[in-house]
């Protein structure tokens, strides 16, 4: 067992997870705190994934590097290290972690943040672990785009024209932000490139979208869920709303009903579940999520906080509890910074408080619905914004050039169908297992 030499004059923070909440904390934490103190970042990967792009990443509009940002890049002040937390011991105050060795590392901390996000929930339906694909990670967005370029070139191979259809049949569970966006990027990916393909045409492909709610986006007002809904079904998109999926298969998606939409590829929009650090934590949850004050501190627990995804954080401006966004982790990141280094300056923390300025959704064919400060837009205008807002929050200005590059790009050269080979050369124990795992 290794311990980090800290001197134990300075207070240390440690944070976990460097997404939305953790590394905007450790960079506005950067800028805030006394002398004598330090940040500790622990994630188990060394970047921040701007997650509102991934989509744009499965329909290959925008290079994959370019959505995300290395975390001791985006927090130059903050110590990171990429390692995943395994435990919290709270009576020793450490951390827990294991390094590459294999070896038991213990990080001590003065103060505790939790932010490691939650997790995708693949038990939901019967099959959904075995046969859908989750959009989560860099890594996820990477194996799908891939995948969706691999079922064109399979179609393409394939002599009989059934089968070569259901190669070419996509299906999306769930109808929220992620899932439309996701519908259009894929279709728009399809549509583009089935052009250089001679066995098949766009008529061949499929794509459906199963919602179980009554509409699709239902976060947004009523009109915009139907401007959605007819831009898509005029794009091709099967849209299916008030369906239950009850099974998901390798040819595709069984309803509620006992219809069967046919999919040789499922996707999966749906469902968070509590971290495996979490779930097996003694801390408090509440569906999965932390349970804070509006300060954000864990219930009984002075030095323990937690925002982001993984806490049920109350907002103070309308009571409710903050939903899982990237927007509130940034906001609740701000006010934490500014509660931390309130406290080591002999100060106390304030409530999260914020007033949500509203929220957009690109739904394929240069189109996006959005309803920023109360205001309904649609269109090729609302997809303008939603791309410049996009373009603003990105967490630097070297990917802010290379995003807007990309998007230029894309307005006059086709979009890049290359398929992201990690075939290498003279290692055939370790192509063959690739060769499996992208089969899978
Ligand atoms: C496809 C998609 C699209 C989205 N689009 C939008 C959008 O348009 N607008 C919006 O506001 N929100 C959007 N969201 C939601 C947004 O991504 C989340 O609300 C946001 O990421 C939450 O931030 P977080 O830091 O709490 O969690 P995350 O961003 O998930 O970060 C958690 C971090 O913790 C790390 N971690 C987990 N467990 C451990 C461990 N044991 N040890 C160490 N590190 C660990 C993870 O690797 C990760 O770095 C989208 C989400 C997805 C998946």
């Amino acid at each position: 067992m290794v311990e980090w030499s800290v001197s134990h004059e300075t207070r240390r923070i440690v944070i976990i997870g460097g997404g939305f909440a953790g590394a905007s904390l450790a960079r506005a934490l950067g800028r805030r705190l006394p002398q004598g103190w330090e940040v500790l970042l622990l994630s188990d990967e060394n970047h921040f994934v701007f997650t509102p792009l991934l989509a744009e990443v499965v329909g290959a509009s925008i290079d994959p590097l370019h959505v995300v940002w290395a975390v001791r890049e985006m927090a130059p002040v903050a110590s990171c290290r990429s390692m995943p937390v395994q435990a919290i011991d709270l009576e020793r105050r450490e951390v827990v972690c294991v390094c590459d060795s294999g070896e038991e590392v213990r990080e001590r901390w003065d103060h505790l943040v939790i932010a490691c996000g939650m997790t995708v929930k693949l038990d939901l339906v019967p099959g959904m672990a075995e046969h859908a694909w989750p959009l989560k990670t860099l890594g996820d967005a990477l194996a799908l785009r891939n995948h969706v370029i691999q079922q064109l070139e399979h179609a393409e191979a394939e002599p009989h024209p059934e089968r070569r259809k259901q190669l070419l049949s996509f299906a999306i569970v769930g109808g929220g932000f992620t899932g439309i966006e996701l519908a259009g990027a894929v279709m728009d990916l399809l549509v583009d490139a089935s052009r250089f393909y001679k066995r098949f045409s766009r008529e061949d492909i499929r794509v459906s979208v199963v919602e179980g709610g009554p509409r699709i986006l239902a976060p947004l007002p009523e009109s915009l869920s139907r401007y959605a809904d007819k831009v898509l079904k005029g794009m091709g998109v099967q849209v299916l709303t008030g369906k239950t999926v009850s099974e998901i298969h390798a040819a595709g998606i069984t309803l509620g009903d006992g219809e069967l939409v046919p999919a040789a590829t499922t996707i999966t929009a749906i469902g968070n579940a509590a971290q495996p650090l979490l779930a097996d934590s003694p801390l408090e949850t509440e569906r999965g999520r932390l349970v804070v004050t509006p300060e954000m501190r864990v219930k009984g627990h002075e030095n323990v906080w937690a925002l982001g995804d993984c806490a049920a954080v109350p907002n103070a401006f309308d009571g409710t509890t903050s939903p899982t966004l990237g927007q509130f982790a940034i906001r609740q990141a701000d006010q934490l910074a500014r509660n931390l280094a309130a406290i080591a300056n002999g100060g106390s923390a304030e409530p999260f408080h914020y007033h949500m300025k509203g929220m957009f959704a690109a739904i394929g064919n240069g189109r996006a619905v959005g309803n920023p400060f109360g205001i309904r837009l649609s269109g090729p205008a609302a997809y303008f914004m939603w791309r410049a807002i996009y373009l603003a929050k990105m967490p630097s200005i070297s990917r802010q050039l290379q995003i807007a590059f990309d998007w230029f790009w894309d307005l006059f050269f086709p979009r890049d169908i290359v398929e992201i080979s990690t075939l290498r050369t003279g290692r055939p124990v370790e192509n063959a297992a690739n060769r499996e795992n992208s089969a899978s």
